[in-house]
């Protein structure tokens, strides 16, 4: 199975390096060249372009910042792609989108799978990632191999965009967490305790998320905020939440307040910051 990745920034990056470290033969693609060249440096083929990677592949990954960029990599390869080739797009991206390359796949001869990933570049670097897969079960099955490589847990979530859609309130619940733990540490500190000793509480209560037990020890209060996920591709997320809440008609009265925070009222937070750095609003910015 001859195994490509378009886009190698910090997790396609960090797969291709995982891949070639366990001997895999592996076509990259990234149009920043110093990207690129980091991967050929580790034995990667880097392709001339998209098409160029997909003509040659059985299996495209691709690892983009966002669904419109989904897109245009899509609408560059389609013809390119060979006949029963799977596409695995483990970019944070839209259901919606997702499905109509499905479509196209069949029209085309290709298989698309949306299998979006969790655990961060240092996961995508160790091959211990986890991915919530949606799409054609037989196209799954055969990518098999591959997910043992790159992942320590996969989860087949439904049918296609169903990897995207749970993806989505995956990253909603983390950015919903982000915010409420850090107000309980102040909070707390208020109170006279010290936030270790409240995130030792925590984490052997029913207050416990994945954000109390490891952004808050790895990342934040050691003041590193270097998890390698930007603000803004949680805040791509967390308007991905919004955008499906709207489009399903679903009302999401609790987490609207924390979009507001992540999309409006942190504003002075960039988008290149640790997503981490969330933490640091404290809500008086705004409040005049
Ligand atoms: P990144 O910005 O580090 O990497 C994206 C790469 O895509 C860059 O190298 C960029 O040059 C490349 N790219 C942009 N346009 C392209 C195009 N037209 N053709 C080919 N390549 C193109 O982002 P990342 O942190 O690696 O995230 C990638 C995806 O994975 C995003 O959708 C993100 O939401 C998701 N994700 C990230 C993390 C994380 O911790 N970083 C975790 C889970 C999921």
């Amino acid at each position: 199975m001859k195994i490509g990745i378009i886009g190698c920034g910090n997790m396609g990056g960090g797969m291709a390096a995982h891949l070639l470290a366990s001997g895999q033969s592996l076509a990259c693609f990234d149009p920043h060249s110093a990207t690129l060249a980091g991967i050929v440096a580790l034995g990667g083929e880097g392709a001339k372009s998209a098409g160029a990677l997909a003509q040659a592949c059985d299996v495209i990954v691709l690892s983009l910042p966002k669904a419109e960029v989904v897109q245009a990599v899509m609408a560059d390869i389609a013809d390119h792609i060979s006949q029963g080739a799977i596409v695995l797009d483990t970019s944070t991206s839209v259901p919606a989108t997702s499905q109509a390359m499905a479509v196209l796949g069949v029209a085309k001869g290709f298989a698309f799978v949306d299998g979006p990933v969790s655990g961060g570049p240092a996961a995508a670097n160790a091959g211990t990632m986890t991915m919530l897969l949606g799409g054609d079960v037989g196209a799954i099955a055969r990518l098999k191999p591959l997910l043992d490589l790159l992942t320590a847990k996969t989860v087949v979530v439904g049918g296609s965009g169903a990897g995207h859609a749970a993806k989505i309130a995956n990253n909603m619940l983390c950015a919903a967490n982000l915010v409420l733990v850090s107000e309980a540490v102040r909070l707390c500190q208020a109170a006279g305790v010290a936030p270790q000793d409240l995130l030792e509480g925590i984490n052997a209560g029913s207050g416990r998320s994945g954000v109390s037990e490891v952004n808050f020890p790895k990342w934040i209060l050691n003041g590193t905020f270097d998890s390698g996920f930007t603000m803004g591709l949680m805040r791509k997320d967390v308007g991905l939440a919004v955008d499906l809440a709207n489009e399903t008609g679903t009302p999401l009265a609790g987490f609207d307040a924390i979009a507001d925070i992540w999309l409006n009222r942190a504003a002075e937070i960039v988008d290149s910051a640790d997503f981490n750095e969330i933490t640091k609003f404290t809500g008086e910015v705004c409040d005049d």
